[in-house]
């Protein structure tokens, strides 16, 4: 035993306390999937794939089954293959995760340490800060004017402590986008010791030809890291599988510290037919396009405040603070009938929601619904 003269606070304590910051975390909030009274809602709340997955992708993970004895292969080979052929990129450049939440972890492991601050939009993803809270770094807020990232706002916060800037492009919760020269115009100003990392989660939904998901920046710079997941339009959220394309000096750091078994066999194949199933994948971007206007427009001529546009598969409204329109109500009037969407008090915004695009029948029946609601 250390004589007591020489313990800090915490090894004083009572009980094992976790290190400072830590309980101040706000844990993640996952969407909804269950409404009080109702067997067998629809799930508009996690920005999942409404068409399901691919049947490929499927039969796949069912392929799996007799390999569940055996660990997976750690460098995720044959998914490290696909994805660099079919985007044509150096397969020892990719980094694999959990999810994409697992790379913006293993990024921010990699570069903070106390003290030192990532710098975010003000309604950034959840998983960004999340991360950086842990490894006791500060979090730094850039201003989003019209619920739109702008890259003067960033530039202005970045300070000497700077280490990453997470840049989800188009973002969630506003589901807004900017075009790459802006992102070009902020890797330009960065110093070149920030890691930009440029989120691209929704980036297939973009179909704007002035928008990119950042590929073609990273293939040369030396401070970008690019990410995607399967978990959006291949309709594998379940299965957990992201991926990050980072210069090679950053993947070598990443690697010491990543777990060594962090895909599965089951996704790692699913994710292989899912990326090769580009029919299902244009299914499911045709779906967001056929979509995406008739909402926008149904929903804005209700007299509701529609963020946008929107360049993802869902949208952020904003609802009156009159009493009985509010958001709140409009969740609970949605809920009781079946219809799931997603708060966003967590991201400082209380007087919207965020709502997946669902299949025909939900979108006509959201539609109604809130007709039913603004006039009630
Ligand atoms: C859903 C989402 C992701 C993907 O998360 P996974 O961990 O890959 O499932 C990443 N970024 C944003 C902004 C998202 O909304």
């Amino acid at each position: 035993m250390p004589d007591t003269a020489d313990l800090d606070d915490r090894a004083r304590a009572s009980r094992p306390l976790p290190k400072p910051g830590i309980m101040d975390i706000h844990a993640y909030v996952p969407g909804k999937a269950k409404a009080e009274g109702v067997a067998e809602p629809v799930k508009l709340s996690a920005n999942e794939n409404i068409l399901g997955s691919s049947p490929k992708a499927r039969e796949a993970y069912a392929s799996a089954v007799d390999q569940l004895h055996i660990y997976p292969d750690s460098r995720t080979t044959i998914l490290r293959n696909a994805i660099a052929e079919q985007y044509r990129l150096e397969p020892e450049r990719l980094i694999f995760g959990c999810g994409s939440d697992e790379v913006f972890a293993l990024l921010n492991q990699t570069f903070l340490e106390p003290g030192d601050n990532i710098v975010q939009g003000e309604y950034a993803f959840a998983a960004f800060a999340i991360g950086a809270h842990a490894c006791q770094a500060e979090v730094k807020i850039a201003r989003e004017p019209d619920y739109r990232i702008d890259v003067d706002e960033i530039l202005k916060v970045v300070d000497g402590r700077t280490r990453l800037v997470f840049l989800a492009n188009p973002g969630n919760p506003t589901g807004t986008w900017i075009p790459f020269s802006e992102v070009e115009r902020l890797h330009a100003a960065l110093p070149p010791s920030v890691v930009l990392v440029l989120d691209g989660a929704y980036s297939e939904f973009a179909l704007d030809p002035t928008f990119s998901d950042g590929l073609d920046l990273a293939r040369t710079a030396s401070n970008v890291v690019v990410t995607h997941t399967f978990s959006k339009l291949h309709g594998l959220a379940a299965l957990r599988v992201g991926w990050g394309y980072a210069p090679a000096e950053i993947v070598a750091a990443v690697d010491r510290i990543r777990l060594p078994f962090n895909t599965s066999i089951p996704a790692q194949l699913a994710a292989v037919a899912g990326l090769k199933d580009l029919e299902f994948q244009k299914a499911s971007i045709d779906h967001i396009e056929q979509w995406r206007p008739w909402l926008t427009q149904q929903l804005g001529g209700l007299g509701l405040d529609v963020v946008g546009p929107s360049a993802t598969n869902f949208v952020l409204v904003g609802f009156p603070k009159t009493p009985g329109k509010t958001a709140a109500d409009a969740d609970a009037f949605l809920s009781a009938r079946g219809l799931l969407t997603r708060r966003v008090l967590n991201y400082g915004l209380p007087d919207h929601l965020r709502i997946t695009f669902g299949l025909e029948a939900h979108n006509r029946a959201l539609v109604d619904a809130l007709a039913e609601f603004m006039k009630g």
